[in-house]
């Protein structure tokens, strides 16, 4: 396994690799659990050489988030990369990425990236399709991996790709949650441990508006329900929206393929979830 940090250094392995391999990527943040793993697991199904990213993206905290504390362990995640065969770990300082941060040109995917995570994080999701964008106009993927659990983010990532015609195939995998149900998440390290004992009544609401959703009950009452409910337990919620899943728009009665999609507050923890329903 080769641990680069460097752009230029990393362009010159790659370009020598693309001429006979099938190179696929996965961005992440670090602070690695089996919710990142399996996408590297999926990653080595589809292609010949598998580049992980490991990077703490400035640009998509807001000043009041938890960028300083943000989980880095950085040993540690390269041993489990080693253990799954990983080719290339991509590891580029902020300098590397963003000489000039304040100056930085920014990709944005209109509208869908304002609403959900994007209307409390404003600038969240222009972080995001900013450094993926140049991730992958470093690495050059043919295929890139991201997880359901950031459901609004896969969604805005492949209309990006789309509308870019970047010529890269982005491939979305299930979240991987804790015996519990509660979805795994880096940030799940910050909750206390009586937090973490109420975190998976998240996912257990979700189910709950499923059900409510595959009865026959009218959306808005469900919502407004799992809400009310969630704040009474604790969460301080966000959202909760039922969307159609294709389009991320508001579901109406005639939609079949839908998502549950939820954002909340446990202490000063964020977690978000999310969970499809066809009817
Ligand atoms: P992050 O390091 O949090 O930026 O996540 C990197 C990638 O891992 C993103 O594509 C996430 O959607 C994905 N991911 C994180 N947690 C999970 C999970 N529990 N299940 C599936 N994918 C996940």
């Amino acid at each position: 396994m080769k641990t680069i940090n460097d752009i230029h250094f990393i362009q010159q392995e790659i370009k020598l690799l693309k001429q006979n391999y099938k190179i696929a990527l996965v961005p992440t943040m670090g602070g690695l659990h089996l919710g990142h793993l399996q996408l590297i697991q999926k990653a080595k199904t589809l292609a010949d050489i598998v580049v992980v990213s490991i990077f703490v993206n400035p640009l998509q905290f807001g000043p009041n988030e938890d960028f300083d504390k943000y989980p880095r362990s950085l040993e540690a995640d390269l041993a489990k990369l080693a253990a799954l065969d990983v080719a290339i770990v991509f590891t580029p300082e902020i300098t590397q990425i963003y000489p000039d941060i304040a100056q930085q040109t920014k990709v944005c995917v209109p509208k869908i990236s304002d609403e959900l995570c994007g209307k409390s994080r404003p600038q969240f999701f222009y972080g995001i399709t900013t450094v993926v964008n140049k991730l992958l106009n470093i690495i050059q993927p043919d295929i890139a991996i991201f997880g359901q659990k950031d459901y609004q983010q896969l969604f805005i990532i492949k209309k990006m790709v789309r509308d870019l015609c970047i010529p890269v195939e982005i491939v979305g995998c299930e979240i991987i949650r804790e015996p519990d149900g509660l979805a795994m998440s880096s940030r799940n390290q910050y909750l206390t441990a009586e937090e973490r004992s109420l975190a998976s009544l998240l996912y257990k609401t979700l189910g709950e508006v499923k059900d409510k959703i595959l009865a026959g009950e009218i959306y808005s009452h469900i919502t407004d329900e799992a809400t009310a409910h969630l704040n009474q337990l604790g969460f301080k919620v966000d959202y909760l929206e039922i969307r159609n899943c294709h389009t991320l728009e508001a579901a109406n009665i005639a939609d079949k393929d839908l998502i549950i999609l939820a954002a909340a507050m446990l202490g000063k923890t964020r977690l978000i979830d999310n969970m499809c329903v066809s009817i």
